[in-house]
């Protein structure tokens, strides 16, 4: 049995980030940078117009306007045209078009009036306005992105508009869960007396997914000695994190830690001193981490976020990887037994929280309303309403 805090150092010293490897820009989301970015172009790549208008020489109209200038013709977005444009002339262009040389103003279409090959040019301006200058934004070679960087929707355009479509990123871990129990029967068949239905194969996966793992297997094997150990050599050949769910206590039918024995897992923690979710196994083998979770539905989840949670985050590289904490004030008392630190489902608002009714470990309702879990320490007994508790915000 070990602490909380124990638990929380053993798994940030024995869990390391995967290798990198090469992924496509579209298939980059959720995925942290393996490395600096460095951009290969200019940006904007070429001097171009900020507005759809006229690119004028400033030095034809200052202090002449009204004016009237003849058009020289059109450049549009996605054209260049390898022109100057000489004095009394105007271009018409459009946003994203290249400026000629030799023109340093565009004038917005707004303040002018086409009249056959003419332009009346009405509004006052300043010189360089509505221009978008080569390199102004980011100059070629120039450091913009550092590894570690999580590539979402944002970053994945900016390394697009720099041209880049391919990027180097920690892997993300692939996730074989292992369902536990007998007594399980599957949402959407009859349920007979004495039957569950299974809820953590529906969490657990639905966990994973959320946190964008994207090759998760899950298999039911009942409380079955031999079939349970058949998954487990298939988890192994293929994953990178193997989670049980249930069968980790010390019931007849318990038969996961007695696997972990018979084929040589290393335990680095068996137990921890919390509630609910005490009985959590975390071991290593053939360099692949495995969690076994208590099967009560609360105890699973309190143990995925605890645990499982900040395991996969440090597998794929992303900081910080346990759930983010608040201090909050306490809109009701709480008694505990003390001796463990306890977990409980609770609801923050602004800066104030209320701990749940419903709070045993079979009891998902309350959790399904809750927002954050309140950490209750273990010495602690009676928690005043008013008083300041930590919080620990879940992800959803
Ligand atoms: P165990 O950890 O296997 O001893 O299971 C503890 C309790 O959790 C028992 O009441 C089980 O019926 C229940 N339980 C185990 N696995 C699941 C599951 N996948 N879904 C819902 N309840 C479960
Ligand atoms: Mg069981």
């Amino acid at each position: 049995m070990v602490a909380v805090k124990q638990a929380k150092d053993l798994l940030i010293k024995n869990i390391n980030s995967l290798e990198p490897i090469s992924k496509n820009l579209l298939e980059a989301v959720g995925y942290v940078m393996e490395e600096d970015i460095f951009s290969p172009i200019d940006l904007p790549p070429f001097t171009c117009s900020a507005m759809d208008g006229y690119a004028i020489r400033s030095s034809d109209v200052q202090d002449k306007l009204p004016i009237k200038l003849k058009i020289k013709g059109e450049i549009k977005a996605g054209d260049f045209k390898n022109i100057t444009v000489g004095e009394g002339y105007a271009f018409k262009i459009f946003t994203g078009a290249p400026i000629p040389f030799g023109t340093d103003y565009v004038v917005m279409q707004e303040y002018t009036q086409q009249e056959d090959d003419f332009v009346l040019i009405k509004k006052n301006f300043s010189k360089y306005e509505n221009i978008r200058w080569k390199g102004e934004e980011i100059r070629k070679g120039q450091k913009v992105l550092s590894r570690g960087t999580v590539l979402n929707p944002v970053v994945i355009g900016f390394l697009a508009i720099m041209g880049i479509d391919k990027v180097k990123v920690i892997r993300k871990p692939n996730a074989y869960l292992i369902v536990t129990g007998s007594e399980l029967v599957i949402p959407g068949t009859p349920l007979k007396l004495g039957k569950v239905y299974d809820s953590n194969s529906f969490s657990i996966y639905s966990a994973l997914k959320d946190m964008g793992i994207e090759r998760i297997s899950m298999v039911r094997r009942g409380d079955d000695f031999r079939a349970i150990h058949k998954a487990f050599e298939k988890a192994i050949a293929g994953s990178d994190v193997i989670i049980f769910s249930g069968g980790v206590s010390v019931g007849k039918y318990d038969f996961v830690r007695e696997l972990f024995e018979k084929v040589g897992v290393e335990t680095i923690f068996y137990k921890v001193e919390q509630k609910p979710g005490k009985p959590i196994y975390f071991g290593r083998y053939k360099g692949k981490i495995i969690f076994g979770l208590p099967g009560n539905p609360v105890s699973s989840l309190v143990c995925f976020y605890g645990y499982v949670y900040p395991a996969i985050r440090k597998m794929m590289g992303l900081y910080p990887i346990f759930l983010e904490e608040k201090t909050l004030s306490l809109l009701k008392e709480i008694r505990n037994k003390g001796g463990k630190v306890n977990f409980l489902r609770g609801m923050f608002y602004s800066n104030t929280v209320m701990p749940l009714k419903y709070q045993s470990s079979h009891m998902l309702s309350s959790f399904a309303k809750s927002n954050c879990l309140i950490v209750v320490p273990r010495n602690r007994k009676l928690l005043k309403k008013g008083e300041k508790v930590k919080v620990q915000i879940l992800p959803m």
